[in-house]
């Protein structure tokens, strides 16, 4: 929890750069990026400045949403529609005290109780429903609604297509399957939130990366352990490229632990930001070879090529992740010999 608490604190502080930059604190314009969850909370001035709109949910209940969220929401309704998808609203906006009532309301409830609250419900303050920019949706299927988190998450090929559908309208799924140590949330294929950007959210939405870690990733230089991953990672996906050319179609990296490169002492990197010193880490990483390359080429000693799925898969690797003050860029170094 402490290590996550720091991880947002830096979250929280580039929202406020965000904040500024965007001139979001002038009256009647709010910032399309903010960042709010467990661990970061929602912007004092954001209740006053948001600017809402009314519209029916599936149950003809008057809900809220932010005004450019519900334009665009009603355009994706839209063209989902043309293909046979049928979603509609279900809750939207919730201030802080209507949160405060909900968590009070469910831990109360028998059949949820308190660890139901905990786990569906944010902390009021918390919630990024209380943005205005967050939609939660249900769908229907021959005539009925399917309203259940259960049910929803069944009917993966439907959610599939909406997904496919949401950067172009600037939105992006914000609870993605597998990263709820990131987002602080299991995987809710109904939860859509507004970025203010297709741009955004398409790049969002391609790279398969959550929200959090696209903040992280827009700081630059100044980052987390977190950040430091993703930013390995890329660079390692430049640095594959710059060796083997057109020789691969594909790699895929996951980074398994990173240090502070300091005279071959393996310091653990806890919340270092990385360009303050060079960043050693270990990763394993498999690669596709392109048609017609001969898996043989991209074997590095060790390497196996698994016939059925088309990659070269390798161990271990050590490397090092050195960022250059003047021109501002990462590369990879000593890789494959450590550090
Ligand atoms: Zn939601």
């Amino acid at each position: 929890m402490k290590k996550k608490f720091i991880i947002m604190a830096t979250v929280i502080a580039l929202a406020g750069v965000l904040t500024t930059a965007c001139g979001a604190n002038q009256k009647g314009k709010i910032d399309y990026l903010v960042l709010v969850n467990k661990y970061s909370q929602l912007p004092d001035n954001w209740e006053k400045n948001v600017e809402l709109v009314s519209a029916k949910n599936a149950w003809d209940e008057d809900v809220k949403l932010e005004k450019q969220t519900y334009e665009h929401y009603k355009e994706l309704e839209k063209a989902l529609k043309k293909e046979g998808v049928i979603i509609v609203l279900d809750s939207i906006y919730r201030s802080v005290k209507e949160q405060e009532e909900l968590w009070d309301r469910w831990s109360k409830d028998p059949e949820k109780g308190i660890d139901y609250a905990k786990k569906y419900a944010a902390v009021p303050g918390y919630s990024e429903h209380h943005t205005g920019l967050a939609v939660d949706i249900v769908i229907e299927k021959d005539g009925k609604l399917i309203e259940e988190n259960e049910d929803m998450i069944a009917e993966r090929e439907i959610f599939e297509k909406i997904h496919k559908k949401l950067a172009d309208y600037g939105f992006i799924l914000r609870y993605l399957e597998g990263r709820d140590d990131i987002t602080g949330y299991t995987y809710e294929p109904w939860h859509l939130r507004y970025v203010g950007s297709k741009k955004i959210a398409k790049e969002i939405m391609d790279k398969d990366i959550t929200f959090e870690e696209y903040l992280e990733s827009i700081k630059d230089i100044k980052g987390t352990p977190e950040a430091a991953k993703y930013q390995i990672e890329k660079t390692l996906q430049e640095y594959f490229k710059e060796v083997y050319g057109d020789k691969i179609s594909n790699s895929r990296f996951n980074v398994t632990k990173i240090y502070t490169a300091k005279e071959e002492k393996e310091e653990p990197l806890k919340s270092l930001k990385i360009g303050d010193k060079d960043i050693a880490f270990e990763v394993t990483y498999q690669l596709q070879p392109s048609e017609g390359t001969d898996p043989n080429e991209l074997m590095i000693p060790d390497g196996e090529y698994d016939k059925k799925l088309g990659w070269v898969k390798n161990l271990s690797r050590l490397g090092v992740l050195k960022y250059s003050e003047k021109n501002k860029s990462y590369s990879i170094e000593n890789f494959g010999t450590g550090w």
